[in-house]
């Protein structure tokens, strides 16, 4: 069997690694013709709006999946007239852009911080007037880690807002006094089986993910079966095939959501190792409509991202419990490179390997390290 995938990153290239075993072959599109999937698949390269690059990476696909969501929906929905597409265009098309998202996450019974869309500076003056200050202006579509966004902490800010943003459509909404990032890997398969990976915990250093610690501790059951029932009621209003992560702040022992992603996600790279399937081989066999398979984790486990450097593996090779991933991606400052899995009996066997990875490689790789 095929299994095409919009987007050639480092999340195509897990999901192949994890589906190579299972028999699966894999095909790529992707702009540029060093796409670190290249080597676990055949690579097509082109834009993700050209007609005849789509034509050439659908022809005899068994399944279609896409692990980058700016590939425009229109895209997806002419290659969905080939293959199946999974998730759809819908998944594709809320993720996008963050009004549609603050929507369905309220259909679906997922609290919001308050907010407002915003189309032009006297917006965001009654935006700010109604929602309340601080807050976050964000442009609606096009923004990731923490890009396109821009902070007011009163009215005043209002101007220099909405230049920061570009003077795109936006939305305006109130800042959430957090204790902590969580987020949620869901799967649901074509065959309507749902499964959800444990809460986990995101720590991000300047706007982008450093370390995600999985369980998240100290979550009570009722706060997993509340996240897990109104993730699900979002997969199933938006037919979604495959993961969907929503990442939540927790703010008085409440959930909040900020966002979703309708693919695999860098906050569920420690199921690897960590958990009882991975999150890329249970996106696969929920997109080929076969069994889910077990998603508790197998212990705690912790995942540190590499970015912009990548360590020497042999030095993270001599720490016991430590995982590593590398992208071969060209370093670049900023840039995920690779990460890092730490994986031990409990979470005191966890700091000891960090503090022994530490010691190892030194923080420069790992920004999670220097804290
Ligand atoms: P986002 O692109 O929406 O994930 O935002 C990037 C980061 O900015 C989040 O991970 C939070 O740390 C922070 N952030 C975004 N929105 C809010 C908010 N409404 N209140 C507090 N912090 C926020």
């Amino acid at each position: 069997m095929i299994v095409g995938v919009v987007g050639g990153g480092q999340l195509g290239r897990m999901l192949a690694l994890a589906g190579l075993p299972l028999g699966l072959q894999f095909r790529f599109l992707d702009p540029h013709p060093d796409a670190c999937a290249r080597r676990v698949g055949d690579l097509i390269v082109g834009a993700f709006d050209d007609p005849d690059a789509l034509a050439r990476f659908g022809d005899g696909l068994d399944v279609a999946t896409y692990e980058f969501e700016n590939a425009s929906a229109d895209s997806v929905r002419a290659l969905a007239q080939r293959v199946p597409v999974r998730p759809g265009a819908e998944s594709l098309r809320v993720a996008q852009d963050r009004v549609l998202e603050k929507q369905f996450f309220e259909e679906a019974g997922l609290p919001v911080a308050p907010w407002a869309p915003v189309d032009s500076l006297d917006d965001l003056r009654r935006a700010i007037d109604a929602v309340g200050a601080p807050g976050v202006l964000k442009t609606r579509t096009g923004g990731y880690d923490g890009k396109g966004q821009a902070r007011i902490s009163a009215p005043g800010d209002a101007d220099a807002a909405w230049r920061a943003v570009g003077e795109r459509p936006s939305i305006y909404e109130r800042f959430v006094d957090f204790e902590r990032e969580l987020s949620l890997i869901f799967v649901r398969s074509a065959r309507d089986e749902t499964a959800a990976y444990p809460l986990v915990e995101n720590t991000h250093i300047d706007g982008i993910l450093a370390r995600t610690d999985a369980p998240a501790p100290h979550i009570e059951g009722a706060m997993q079966r509340d996240a897990e029932q109104r993730v699900a009621a979002l997969a199933a209003r938006l037919d979604h095939v495959g993961v969907l992560t929503v990442e939540f702040f927790e703010s008085d022992g409440r959930l909040i959501a900020n966002e979703m992603a309708p693919r695999v996600h860098n906050s569920g790279h420690w199921t690897t190792e960590g958990g009882a399937t991975s999150q890329f081989e249970n996106h696969l066999r929920a997109i080929l409509g076969w069994p889910i398979g077990p998603t508790a984790c197998r212990g705690p486990s912790r995942m540190l991202n590499c970015i912009g450097d990548t360590p020497p593996p042999q030095a993270v090779a001599g720490v016991p419990g430590a995982h590593l991933h590398l992208y071969e991606k060209a370093s670049r400052p900023g840039r995920k490179v690779g990460h890092i899995t730490l994986t031990g009996a409990n979470p005191a066997a966890l700091d000891a390997a960090q503090r022994a990875l530490a010691e190892a490689i030194g923080p420069g790789p790992c920004p999670a390290l220097a804290r």
